[in-house]
């Protein structure tokens, strides 16, 4: 019989051990020895055979579901469908930490002309999908709704189905805008930081505008409904809100899922915030946020989630989950989505517009005229991907994790920092640390909150094996 390989790392109670195609079990150090010094007993084949981690003669039956479960863990580019667009760098707000993703609500030059329009449509069209996704970014893409319509206008013509998302501030909305958001085919995203303090603290600064925006959130939650609306909170690890009032302020809403978000530093913010504790600040906030979730839930039987722990949840437990595009792998850049900017270049995500727009190094790649620039894309995706890292290549939550060389030359300048000693390693690591921790804790709160997150009615005790 042969065993393929196994990458393990210690938790606090036991040890994890997992294989290439995302099979998984919990051990000690007594198996880990046996199998570093390839002594396994009969009963570690027989388990590991179960398990999936064995077979006995390539092409056989296990060797066969190995190689299947391996091919289907492997993020697969679909043609591109999603287009993000901002139609304007203006806004009529001016978060602390969002300098270089703006310009001020009255400054020249920061909108699509007339011919970016024509581009942006004539780039849209000749796109192999008859299905589209457009994101409208800014800015505050409302401040140009004329080029919103227009967008949207060409594509229910274009495709056969279309859907569009605003994310927007809220902030000032009139009649025009409304009737735009309230489309059965358009989708609102905004932020929502927390209770009105936080958000004035991070977000409108005056009182005046503060009560203007949460007005406009009660609206949109009665206008819209929850099923066409999400808001998520952008926290910074040093000033976090009041995560029990953030809560209610999004229960109240009718929103069930929380994605919380790190606040995303740019230049001069990043590199004095850069300090090492704010890794460990967020890990030890983003467990405490779980257990305070999987606590209330068991107290209210109202469920909330932490969308990305959810997500990383089920990235655990099944393949396919490719749709996130913070954690995939390989994880290819602006192959199904990409974005055009104010200026029409093209930037394979939002942080790469940013990044080009401090002058850190220029990622764009290409210019909606005359579309996406090959070399530079595959320039890119070269390193897109963690099946190579002499790091990742050790690591059991390898086939669950992802790899964002963005943020990597974002914080380091350069896409070949020892993974372990990136924030991204430290966050994901820490990640999956808690899905584990929680997977296999036998408390019947727990349960059933990972339940409801996983999807099941009811959570199968089984279903974490160990071996001893
Ligand atoms: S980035 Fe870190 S957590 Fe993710 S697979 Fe690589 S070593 Fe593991």
């Amino acid at each position: 019989m042969k065993v393929w390989p196994l990458k393990f790392r210690d938790l606090v109670d036991g040890t994890i051990f997992a294989d290439d195609a995302g099979g998984w079990f919990k051990s000690d150090r007594g198996f880990l020895d046996r199998y570093g010094k390839d002594q396994l007993a009969p009963d570690d084949l027989s388990f590991l055979q179960s398990n999936g981690h064995a077979y006995e003669r390539v092409g056989d039956l296990s060797h066969t579901a190995f190689a299947w479960r391996w091919a289907s863990r492997q993020a697969v580019a679909s043609p591109l469908a999603y287009v993000i667009l901002v139609p304007t760098l203006r806004c009529n707000l001016s978060c602390g930490y969002c300098q270089v993703s703006r310009a001020a609500e009255t400054a020249r030059g920061f909108d699509w002309s007339s011919e970016t329009l024509k581009d942006v449509l004539r780039f849209l069209d000749r796109l192999e999908t008859d299905q589209i996704k457009i994101e409208f970014q800014g800015g505050e893409p409302t401040l140009r709704l004329d080029l919103l319509e227009a967008v949207r206008d060409f594509c229910r013509k274009r495709f056969l189905r279309s859907e569009f998302v605003v994310c927007t501030n809220l902030q000032r909305l009139g009649a025009a805008e409304w009737s735009f958001l309230e489309a059965a085919d358009t989708f609102t995203s905004t932020s929502v930081d927390g209770d009105a303090s936080t958000h004035e603290r991070q977000r409108t600064v005056s009182a005046a505008l503060t009560d203007e925006f949460f007005g406009n959130l009660a609206m949109a939650a009665e206008r819209l409904g929850p099923h066409r609306m999400s808001a998520l909170p952008t926290i910074d690890p040093f000033s976090p809100p009041d995560f029990m009032s953030l809560c209610e302020t999004y229960e109240q809403l009718g929103i069930a899922s929380i994605y919380l978000r790190p606040v995303n530093h740019q230049g001069f913010a990043r590199r004095r915030r850069m300090r090492s504790e704010e890794m460990l600040l967020w890990n030890r906030m983003h467990s405490d946020f779980i257990e305070l979730l999987i606590r209330r839930n068991a107290e209210t039987g109202h469920f909330l989630e932490e969308y990305y722990f959810t997500h990383a949840l089920r990235r655990v437990l099944s393949a396919g989950l490719e749709h996130h595009v913070d954690i995939r792998n390989p994880n290819l850049f602006a192959t199904d989505y990409v974005l055009v900017d104010f200026d029409g270049k093209l930037y394979p995500t939002d942080e790469a517009r940013m990044l080009s727009r401090i002058g850190h190094v220029d990622l764009s790649v290409g210019h909606v005229a005359t579309g996406i620039d090959g070399e530079r894309r595959a320039a890119m995706n070269a390193s897109s991907m963690n099946n190579f890292d002499p790091d990742c290549i050790h690591c059991p939550y390898q086939t669950f994790c992802g790899t964002d060389l963005i943020d990597d030359v974002s914080r380091y300048g350069r896409v070949d920092v020892p993974r372990h000693d990136t924030w991204f390693c430290q966050r994901h690591m820490a990640l999956f640390d808690k899905v584990f921790e929680l997977v296999y804790r036998d408390d019947v709160a727990t349960r059933l909150s990972l339940a409801r997150w996983a999807g099941v009615a009811e959570w199968p005790i089984g279903l974490a094996r160990r071996h001893s």
